[in-house]
């Protein structure tokens, strides 16, 4: 952010208000007035119901840290301004004896943080305006109620008292009066309870409850700004990645009730499923409670496609009326923002009032057919519906599910709600801090819940899934697995839950910790034990969406596969060739090891072409598979990789095992193996430098390559091999093997008499930091560059790529690093690499053909990368295919 100096910031406008008279911001200026903030205004200016309020700007709230935590200069005066605009608009006076205007105090950032940060309802009421409240309303009970919540929540979070003393001080009261549920203390003892209250609140911070609303204002707005630093709120924009925020809005707007009796409800809804993506508004409400309620998963409420059933005395059609009135906003909503809208909204006494809306977060599922809909619908443009779904998102999509027939197997032991889509299974864990801890020792757990609050988010994140027994599918548990595309199913009533024990009984059956579940977050199912699972496919919505990618889209898209199986599920996710095959994995199968070994061990060069003699025939049948999976798509294979002690066991009882099976000396094993130790193998003898040094591995690879290749050809098999050899620092390594490759080529197809051309192309990685600067030399000898940017990132970073995680969180931490640099490509010092060799290298070879086949291959942000320098293609895992495919098309659609 530009640095403003303190006269000019002072002077930039504070508070931004939203009502009847006026209406200052719109939704364009989330950055500004945060999402909520910005809303607001907007859903006052096209004329929905919004009670009038104001929004301090998030800048005020960086400036706040600035200042070391003070409120900034004449805030406080703009508040005061505000106020009055209010109670104008209203009608009403703060702190009134009589018909006072009440407020609530909320959070806002310019990204959604839900249940991150504080909220302060009813605040204005003090020992005259609960009179002025209990009359206006003809509800002394209700004013009352109000006022105790309002101390308890001014208390907790302005004041930091422990919400466990208010508990007590209820408790004593409940007990007076013989009662166990809240609501069912008379006015009498909420009278007290308020009295009771004020005491715990001056006993613990040794003053009295403010009754100056003005004052209480100014206390709840720093508290809000407090809030954007809690440990939550910091771990939950740790989790999901949000920087580059200044702070929070805060929204202070006139309050409405929705717990003033049986005409008034609270509700929150999302103008399409969240879920599924269905085109059916989709929500929950409570009559007669506040927003908090709802979301709490407290109650359990109820979906609002039943709301038109609702009656009470006074209106027997209430319920019809306020459905169609949400209906026509719905329809209303979605043309002005062309999104999905998640919505809160409280009828008071009959009227409906809108309370927030944003853009509604939604599953890989839900954001695919949505999309696709909407273009169906001409709400949006194919062109926005490849732009709007978030690239990983696909991941979900891309993951089993569990097999139909193992779940006609078995029977679910009960059926919460489908909160989640997905399939998990795991051991339970019952606390947050349990799921982290058993997480990070590597086991797979469950979390099970009554229900989950925003302390619980270390725990969801680290859980397979989330397991809750109380709370709807808006529910604080529901709302984030959601968005983290984390399986969850919600209100699962049946499971009883005993925390201490660790233990849970549903359906007569008791489990443990020790035990492991299956929850069906698309069905809400649960079952006993772990359920098998299946692969998913590319259909309907989701095959649309990676068309409308592959229309838009500039960068080719391949795979990194060494078998067949993974080169077909690649092509079938779209692969349009192998970028990367790995051929170090196909000699780790037992009967083939023990050549590789012996190849190894041997001291000759006739004893190390014997043994890969022995291995030819295995490499030639798997190229020959691959060849055929790919059927004439190009197959880039990398010559062998990795440091040759990688293949030799270092344990005596392995070593005499291999002793047994080559006839080798146990002595003579362990001698190898202490020759081949290096202090640092990822820079040692590996890549190149294995054919530099044995020339004949080389020599077999590349005649199993053209072998397979013209057995192919002769049997119609298009086969398009592209030999890459790794880990190339000069020219001359480049040189030197791609002569030897070229004569073996020859070779081979002189002894099997084939005459044809071959289309077989020679390339080199770029991994070395050495090779991108002088690429302009190495294209001479090559035909196609591959980044490998794994090594390339170890290499320019001088960080170990194993060995990383040992500082890693450190460097986050600290900010040193914005993210992993082997997750997200560097682009300004690795991708200042990448950005030499192309250029450098089209210099000098303007066919050359560019490519990445390092994991960043299908992280969407260095896809994007890839896009801007000019590669012709990216490579990556087969999952992450349909990924990298909408991600190439957003890049190109952004560049545009
Ligand atoms: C790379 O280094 O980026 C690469 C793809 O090779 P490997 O990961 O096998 O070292
Ligand atoms: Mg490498």
């Amino acid at each position: 952010m530009a640095k403003k100096k303190k006269s000019s910031s002072s002077k930039s406008k504070m508070v931004y208000y939203f009502g009847k008279t006026r209406t200052d911001g719109d939704g364009s200026m989330k950055q500004l007035l945060g999402g909520k903030g910005a809303n607001l205004a907007e859903m006052t200016s096209i004329g929905l119901p919004v009670p009038p309020g104001f929004t301090i700007t998030t800048e005020c709230c960086g400036q706040y840290y600035k200042e070391k935590q003070k409120l900034p200069t004449g805030l406080m005066d703009e508040v005061n301004a505000a106020v009055a605009i209010l109670e104008k608009e209203n009608g009403k006076k703060f702190g009134d004896t009589n018909n006072p205007l009440l407020v609530s105090v909320r959070s806002g950032a310019a990204l959604s943080m839900p249940g991150m940060m504080n909220t302060i309802l009813n605040l204005g009421l003090n020992d005259e305006s609960v009179v002025g409240l209990a009359n206006d309303t003809g509800n002394e009970r209700f004013a009352y109620d109000a006022y105790r919540r309002l101390i308890n929540m001014y208390g907790d979070v302005v004041m930091e008292v422990h919400h466990e003393y208010f508990e007590e001080a209820f408790s004593k009261i409940k007990k007076k009066y013989g009662v166990d549920l809240d609501t069912e203390v008379p006015t009498k003892g909420l009278i007290e309870l308020v009295a009771e209250y004020k005491k715990v609140y001056k006993k613990h911070t040794k003053q009295e409850f403010p009754q100056d609303p003005i004052k209480q204002l100014e206390l709840a707005i720093e508290a809000v700004f407090k809030s954007w630093n809690s440990d939550k709120a910091i771990s939950y924009r740790r989790i999901e990645g949000i920087t580059g925020l200044v702070g929070t809005g805060v929204n202070v707007q006139s309050m409405v009730f929705g717990n003033m009796g049986e005409d008034s409800g609270t509700g929150v809804a999302f103008t399409r499923n969240p879920s599924t993506g269905e085109n059916k508004f989709y929500g929950e409400f409570l009559v007669n409670a506040q927003g908090e309620d709802v979301v709490a998963g407290i109650r359990t409420p109820q979906p609002v496609a039943e709301m038109p059933k609702w009656k009470c005395d006074a209106d027997k059609t209430i319920g019809k009326k306020v459905h169609a009135e949400l209906m026509a906003i719905k329809t209303k909503l979605e043309k002005h923002y062309k999104d999905v809208q998640d919505i809160e909204f409280t009828i008071e006494r009959g009227k409906l009032y809108m309370l927030q809306t944003r853009t509604g977060k939604r599953t890989g599922a839900a954001a695919v057919r949505i999309a696709c809909e909407m273009v169906k619908e001409k709400l949006i443009t194919e062109k926005t519906a490849v732009l709007r779904i978030p690239p990983n998102d696909l991941t979900q999509l891309l993951l089993p599910s569990f097999d139909p027939a193992a779940k006609k197997k078995e029977k679910p032991l009960t059926i919460g709600l489908p909160a989640s889509p997905g399939a998990a299974f795991g051991m339970l864990a019952f606390t947050a801090d349990e799921a982290v801890e058993r997480a990070h020792n590597g086991e797979k757990v469950l979390l099970v819940r009554k229900e989950t609050s925003p302390e619980d988010v270390d725990g969801m994140h680290s859980a397979a899934g989330i397991l809750t027994s109380t709370g709807g599918m808006t529910s604080h548990a529901a709302v984030v697995a959601r968005g983290w595309g984390k399986c969850c199913v919600a209100g699962a009533g049946a499971i009883e839950i005993d925390e201490k024990g660790r233990k849970i009984k549903v359906g007569g059956k008791t489990y443990t910790h020790k035990d492991v579940l299956s929850i069906d977050g698309s069905t809400g199912e649960v079952y006993g034990g772990e359920l098998a699972t299946v692969e998913p496919k590319l259909s309907g919505d989701f095959e649309t969406v990676m068309k409308l990618s592959d229309k838009y889209r500039k960068l080719g898209i391949r795979t990194n596969a060494d078998s067949p199986a993974d080169s077909k599920r690649a092509r079938d996710f779209g692969a349009e060739g192998i970028g990367l095959c790995r051929t170090e994995h196909m000699f780790f199968e037992p009967e083939r090891i023990i050549h590789m070994r012996e190849m190894i061990l041997a001291e000759e060069k006739e004893a190390r072409e014997a043994a890969l003699k022995k291995l030819l025939p295995y490499q030639r049948k798997d190229f020959e598979g691959i060849f055929k999976a790919m059927k004439g798509l190009p197959v880039t294979i990398r010559l062998l990789d990795p440091p040759l002690h990688e293949f030799l066991p270092h344990d005596a009882k392995s070593q005499a095992e291999v002793s047994k099976a080559t006839g080798i000396t146990t002595a003579k094993i362990k001698n190898r193996v202490a020759q081949l130790h290096e202090a640092n193998p990822m820079l040692g003898h590996r890549g190149c430098r294995l054919s530099v040094t044995y020339p004949e591995i080389l020599v077999m690879q590349v005649t199993a390559i053209t072998e397979a290749t013209i057995s192919c050809l002769k049997k119609k098999i298009d086969a398009q091999p592209e030999i890459m050899i790794p880990l190339v620092g000069t020219v001359n390594e480049l040189s030197m093997l791609r002569k030897i490759a070229e004569e073996t080529i020859e070779d081979v197809k002189a002894k099997k008499k084939f005459d044809g051309k071959l289309p077989i192309l020679i390339g080199t990685m770029i991994e070395i930091p050495r090779a991108a600067l002088t690429a302009d030399e190495v294209a001479t000898e090559a035909d196609f560059f591959s980044f490998g940017t794994n090594d390339l990132t170890q290499m320019t970073f001088g960080y170990s790529r194993d060995d990383i995680n040992s500082f890693l969180p450190d460097y986050l931490g600290e900010e040193i690093l914005e993210k992993d640099p082997f997750q997200s490509l560097d682009t300004t010092g690795v991708g200042q690499l990448v950005s030499i060799a192309v250029e450098k290298g089209r210099a000098t070879n303007g066919k050359l053909k560019l490519g990445i086949c390092g994991e960043h291959g299908g992280d969407p942000a260095s896809i994007a990368f890839c896009h801007k320098v000019g590669l012709n293609y990216v490579s990556c895992s087969p999952f992450r295919v349909p990924i990298a495919r909408l991600a190439a098309a957003q890049a190109a659609l952004k560049d545009a």
